[in-house]
C-alpha cells in the first residue's frame, strides 16, 4: 500500500539488489512532477536550494521515526512538536462531498508550496498515529533495500517490502548460504 508519507520517505532510494547504489530521487524534477500529480499537490518545480534543504532533513526525521516505530517503539513528546510544527504551515479549506448516504469531509490544500507538501505529508503520518496503524510500520528487512511500507496482511507478518523482489532475493541468498555450509560440513 502506497501512501503519501511513505511516498515521500522512499524517494531515498536504494537498489534492493545490493550494488550500493542508491539514488536521492527527491532533488529530480521527474520526481518532484510525478509525486505532485500523484498526490494532488501544488508548488513549483523544480523546487529551490533551500526547500530541498528542509525537505531533506524533513526527511531524514520522518525515517528515523518510521524506523522506531518499526521496532516497536513510541513517538515522544518532542517528536509530537515537531510534527505540529510541520504541519502549522499547512492551511487547508473545508468542503462537504459525495451524496446523502456517503457524505465525507473534505480538506484540500490551501497553498501551493513545498511547506504545504512537508505538512500534507507530517498530516498524513500523524493520521497513521491515530488510527493506530503504527504497529504496521515496516522497513524491508532487506538491508539493502530500507524501503519503508505498511504491513497490510492480517497477521502481520509481511517482512520484505515486495515478495517477488526482495523476499525473493533474500530466499535465494538463505539457499546459497545453506548450501555452502552443508558444503563445508562435507569436506
Ligand atoms: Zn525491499
Amino acid at each position: 500500500m502506497d501512501t503519501l508519507w511513505t511516498d515521500f520517505v522512499n524517494s531515498e532510494w536504494h537498489d534492493w539488489r545490493g550494488s550500493g547504489r542508491s539514488e536521492n530521487r527527491l532533488v529530480l524534477t521527474a520526481w518532484q512532477d510525478a509525486f505532485l500529480d500523484k498526490w494532488k499537490l501544488e508548488a513549483p518545480v523544480p523546487a529551490m536550494g533551500q526547500e530541498i534543504d528542509e525537505m531533506q532533513t524533513f526527511r531524514r526525521h520522518l525515517h528515523r521515526l518510521a524506523a522506531e516505530l518499526a521496532a516497536g517503539g513510541s513517538i515522544s513528546q518532542t517528536d509530537r512538536e515537531w510534527l505540529n510544527t510541520m504541519m502549522a504551515p499547512g492551511l487547508v479549506r473545508r468542503h462537504l462531498d459525495g451524496d446523502e448516504q456517503a457524505m465525507r469531509l473534505f480538506l484540500s490544500p490551501v497553498g501551493n508550496d513545498w511547506r504545504q507538501v512537508m505538512a500534507e505529508v507530517a498530516a498524513d503520518f500523524a493520521k497513521t498515529l491515530l488510527e493506530g496503524e503504527s504497529l504496521r510500520i515496516r522497513i524491508c528487512e532487506n538491508a539493502d533495500c530500507k524501503w519503508v511500507f505498511y504491513d497490510d496482511t492480517r497477521n502481520r507478518t509481511k517482512r520484505y517490502c515486495d515478495d517477488k523482489m526482495c523476499g525473493n532475493l533474500m530466499k535465494v541468498r538463505r539457499f546459497r548460504a545453506r548450501k555452502k555450509a552443508e558444503m563445508k560440513k562435507e569436506t
